[in-house]
């Protein structure tokens, strides 16, 4: 693609000149990660990888992206609360998916005993890319909606801010000027307020569950600086913390270290890693305690991928959000073709249609945090391999979406300067919060741009593949 820099990056020294300001920029903003090395000290730290130049996006598709945000909101509260559409899309899932049907216990038997919590705090990411059809007209096309641990709402407060001024050290002063405003730090932490003010207890502390390894702990700081702010204690917490020294009091209120915890904040808990025998059981604890937990286990649930796939049938969407046929057509507009391999004659079918043609699918297991799909030669085999087994169950297929790529330099720590030829996603941040049955907060909460070489199929930032990125509207 004709990208909007072309004349740029046609001066080798003026790209260098460039970098050396974007680098500095970034740390001076706070675009942080902690090393590889030391992942759980803030003694050396470096900037979170990010692009030189930030991406041209069609504006008609951004404003898309906003536009069904809030629609998305409420589908994947309507699924969390939708027990019987959950079991009947899961079953087949959770014979051969040990995590899912673990999550799915869970989630069983805290409905059994009945929900001791009654404020609910939704934060989601919606990613898509921008397909190219046969005419070359770009669509919106949802890759997935993160429900659980969504990331880099923080650092990509700032990036913004950094390109701004690369774009002035490169003599784009207007377009510099163009760069939209984006602070999902602050519109994620406003979420986490209202649910927190609504738990009605003014001691009682947001606890962020956070993994073993922190090298990500400055994304999460940017929105735990907001809630301080606003007067809100934050604790950090690990799901050992809990096992050790969580406990529920009267009403199921959960303390930790002997504080009373209103919201529980997971950046942790979405892959098999995070779990060994006490983590499950820290998890249940806190599951069935009257804490807002963000999220709950059934919207964990609904964010899996069996569920993106299910939701694609015809019909529905049309069931899961009646009366809404506007919200439906929204949001039916982003999915691509998604195709069950449950056992039977469709599955069979579909299984043969994506041998035959593998570059035209991606294969998905139920696992976020990137990395784990297969694409091409390798789909093909394992396809092959699995066809007549219920293994293939665990699998999603989906078509594959082809961006247009343009040039672009990413920068990381250590790494040589050269041009990449690189494609982007668009993530849409999603908040809401309902009390009962009463949504009293629904909104889009700004957004993350990330972009990666396009000779990696998969993976995300914290994968150490993608970096973050700005969109520049077309
Ligand atoms: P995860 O939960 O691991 O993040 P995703 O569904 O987001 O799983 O897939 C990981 C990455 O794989 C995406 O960020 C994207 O780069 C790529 N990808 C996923 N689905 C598709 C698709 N249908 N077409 C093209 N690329 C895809
Ligand atoms: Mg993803």
């Amino acid at each position: 693609m004709a990208g909007p820099w072309q004349d740029v990056v046609r001066s080798a020294a003026a790209v260098e000149e460039a970098a050396r300001v974007a680098v500095d920029a970034a740390l001076l903003a706070g675009v942080l990660m902690r090393t590889e090395g030391e992942p759980n000290s803030s003694d050396v730290v470096n900037y979170a990888p990010f692009t030189l130049l930030p991406s041209a996006v069609p504006a008609v598709l951004f404003e898309q992206a906003y536009a069904v945000q809030q629609d998305f909101n409420l589908l994947v509260d309507a699924i969390s609360q939708n027990k019987e559409f959950l079991e009947r899309t899961l079953a087949s899932t959770i014979k051969v998916d040990d995590f899912t049907a673990q999550l799915f216990r869970i989630h069983t038997q805290v409905l059994e005993e009945g929900l001791a919590q009654s404020v609910f705090l939704g934060i989601n990411r919606s990613d898509y890319m921008f397909d190219t059809g046969l005419d070359g007209t770009p669509a919106l096309k949802q890759i997935e909606i993160n429900t659980i641990a969504a990331s880099f709402g923080g650092l990509t407060s700032r990036t913004a801010a950094v390109h701004g001024q690369v774009l002035k050290v490169l003599g784009k002063t207007e377009e510099a000027s163009r760069l939209l405003p984006n602070n999902p730090s602050k519109g994620l932490a406003l979420g986490i307020v209202k649910a927190w003010e609504l738990y009605g207890s003014p001691s009682a502390v947001v606890m962020f569950l956070v993994e073993e390894v922190q090298r990500n702990i400055f994304d999460q700081r940017c929105i735990e600086n907001e809630l301080w702010n606003r007067n809100i204690r934050v604790i950090r917490r690990r799901f050992r913390d809990v096992f050790e020294k969580g406990s529920l009091g009267d009403g199921r209120r959960l303390y930790v270290d002997g504080q009373e915890v209103a919201v529980v904040y997971y950046r942790e808990g979405y892959v098999p890693k995070n779990y060994d025998q006490q983590n499950w059981e820290a998890r249940l604890l806190l599951e069935r305690s009257r804490a807002v937990k963000c999220p709950d286990i059934a919207t964990q649930l609904a964010g899996t991928k069996k569920v993106q796939q299910e939701i694609c049938r015809p019909g529905t969407l049309e069931t899961l959000l009646p009366g809404r046929a506007e919200a439906v057509a929204r949001i039916r507009a982003t999915f691509t073709g998604l195709y069950s391999l449950d056992m039977g004659e469709e599955g069979d079918r579909i299984a043969d249609m994506a041998i035959a043609d593998p570059d035209r699918f991606v294969l998905k297991p139920q696992r976020e945090g990137g990395g784990n799909n297969l694409y091409g030669e390798e789909l093909r085999q394992v396809l092959e391999r699995i066809r007549d087994s219920p293994e293939r169950t665990s699998y999603i297929l989906m078509d594959k979406i082809k961006p247009q790529p343009a040039v672009n330099y990413l920068l990381r720590a250590h790494s040589p300067l050269h041009p990449s030829e690189c494609i982007s996603e668009l993530g849409i941040f999603g908040v809401y919060v309902r009390q009962g049955k009463e949504m009293v907060m629904n909104k889009a909460a700004g957004h993350l741009l990330r972009t990666k070489a396009i000779e990696h199929a998969d993976g995300g930032v914290a994968a150490g593949v993608a970096v973050l990125d700005t969109p520049y509207l077309l």
